[in-house]
């Protein structure tokens, strides 16, 4: 097992210049030790990939709030953004391989494509929710074992 609180920490501190190239601030205040057996490196690729986002997609200055709630069987984590959003209508595409919502931005629009694989390789699952200019939430639930 692997303490997935542990690891979102990991992951903000590496994301460290980034978030202040842009003057941003990540908001976790979770604190208990939250034990799980899965792909660890897999899973910080997931973690990572949704951050990157979460980061890449936002204004300066802004704050990304990550949530988690666990009960015995599962753990359910959110990235709320105050980033540009995502049109309803591009929604569906988004976890697509190759998919981005605006073809001349760098990357190559398989961050998604490849968090939902791994999420479903664990039998978990991926929702995102947006509105345009308002910002975005990741939400992504996960069994423990
Ligand atoms: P890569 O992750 O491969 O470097 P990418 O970020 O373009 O490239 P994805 O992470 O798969 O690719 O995201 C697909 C598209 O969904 C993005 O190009 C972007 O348009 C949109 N998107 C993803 N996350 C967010 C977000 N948090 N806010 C707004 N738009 C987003
Ligand atoms: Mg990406």
């Amino acid at each position: 097992p692997f303490n997935l609180t542990a690891l979102f920490k990991d992951v903000i501190f590496q994301m460290k210049t980034k978030t202040k190239d842009k003057h941003m601030k990540i908001r976790f205040h979770f604190d208990q030790d939250l034990l799980m057996i899965g792909d660890k490196n897999r899973l910080k690729q997931v973690l990572i990939n949704l951050l990157d986002n979460a980061i890449k997609y936002s204004l300066e200055e802004t704050t990304i709030i990550i949530e988690i709630e666990e009960n015995e069987q599962n753990v359910k984590f959110h990235i709320r953004d105050e980033g540009v959003g995502i049109d309803p209508s591009e929604l569906p595409s988004v976890t697509k391989m190759f998919y981005q919502v605006d073809a001349n931005q760098s990357g190559t629009g398989l961050g998604l494509a490849i968090c939902q694989k791994i999420i479903e390789l664990h039998q978990g699952s991926l929702h995102i929710e947006s509105k345009k200019n308002e910002g975005t939430t990741v939400t992504v639930s996960l069994p423990k074992k």
